[in-house]
């Protein structure tokens, strides 16, 4: 009889829970439909790989301008685009820059994530690039809907770079470019791979350099199911990934960064980096954990590292 009880309170609560869920929409973070809707969109064949200055890439890049135009977040540059060309091909391509203006101060976080990826092999074959780095893209989108509506200290710069898989070109475009005062960064956050939970593991690279920023991702990381690795920042140690995405030109202008990124797998820069092998619980999770990261970031960063 007890035990009928307990399953009746719990049919209970399993009833009443979607209404409470549905009558206040604006709590959910992150939005799980919208975040897999772009994950599995960025991810589709239809984009063919995302190489860099191919239809594919396009597509993505006009989706991720509609995206932040829906949400409110503002152009940094005109038409949100920073054009540019590389190498001595002089291969073009564009990089995606939106602002959410922060209520003090005039200093920048830049969040960033590559939404260029290699493309396709023999005219058959799709690198769909879904953990790398489609799950960066969606996570970045989603801080922005999350940042939008809560307004943060700092500037938010949502860098959306290209041609990372060409040699980190977005990101150091960026950085030697006028479009900000670079001295203004007080920090880069860059996501590369986040939603393969294979071992429910996310690497943190970068505190090696800025030991105070540690504790700060331990707090956000305390109530989180997945297990934080610090490292692969440690001169001489492999491996090493302080040079292995966009976070290194921030890194080489003496700017704190961190790395969020999950460990190699097989399916790494293979046709099989599918939107099928990511592991929702873990994404969502790894988005939670890195919002709350940043916005600890942004009320405490000014303070321990420039005393303001
Ligand atoms: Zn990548």
């Amino acid at each position: 009889m007890k035990l009928l009880k307990f399953y009746l309170v719990f049919i209970a609560v399993l009833i009443a829970q979607p209404s409470f869920a549905q009558k206040d929409s604006t709590l959910v973070f992150p939005d799980s439909s919208k975040v897999m809707n772009d994950l599995y969109f960025l991810a589709s064949d239809s984009l063919q790989g995302r190489k860099t200055n191919t239809m594919g890439n396009e597509i993505a890049r006009k989706y991720i301008i509609q995206r932040l135009q829906k949400l409110g977040v503002s152009a940094y540059v005109q038409d949100y685009t920073q054009s540019f060309t590389f190498g001595k091909d002089m291969i073009s391509a564009v990089n995606v820059l939106g602002f959410i203006e922060g209520y003090s101060g005039e200093d920048f976080i830049v969040i960033s994530a590559h939404y260029d990826h290699v493309g396709m092999k023999d005219s058959t074959k799709i690198y769909n690039g879904a953990d790398d780095n489609a799950s960066g893209i969606t996570a970045l989108l989603s801080l922005a809907e999350y940042f939008r509506e809560n307004q943060p200290e700092n500037n938010l710069l949502f860098a959306f770079f290209d041609a990372e898989e060409m040699g980190l070109q977005g990101a150091k475009h960026f950085m030697q470019s006028v479009v900000v005062d670079t001295s203004k960064i007080i920090m880069n956050v860059n996501l590369d791979m986040v939603s393969r939970g294979d071992k429910n593991e996310l690497y943190v690279v970068g505190t090696y350099f800025t030991p105070f920023l540690k504790p700060l991702i331990t707090e956000a990381a305390k109530d989180k199911s997945i297990k934080l690795l610090f490292g692969r920042d440690e001169p001489k140690k492999k491996p090493n990934w302080v040079t292995a995405s966009d976070h290194a030109p921030f890194h080489k202008a003496k700017i704190p960064f961190i790395y969020f990124g999950v460990d190699d797998h097989p399916d790494y820069h293979k046709i099989t980096d599918t939107a099928d092998k990511i592991n929702p619980d873990f994404y969502l999770e790894a988005i939670r954990l890195i919002k709350e990261a940043v916005e600890i970031f942004d009320a405490n960063l000014g303070e321990i590292v420039y005393g303001k």
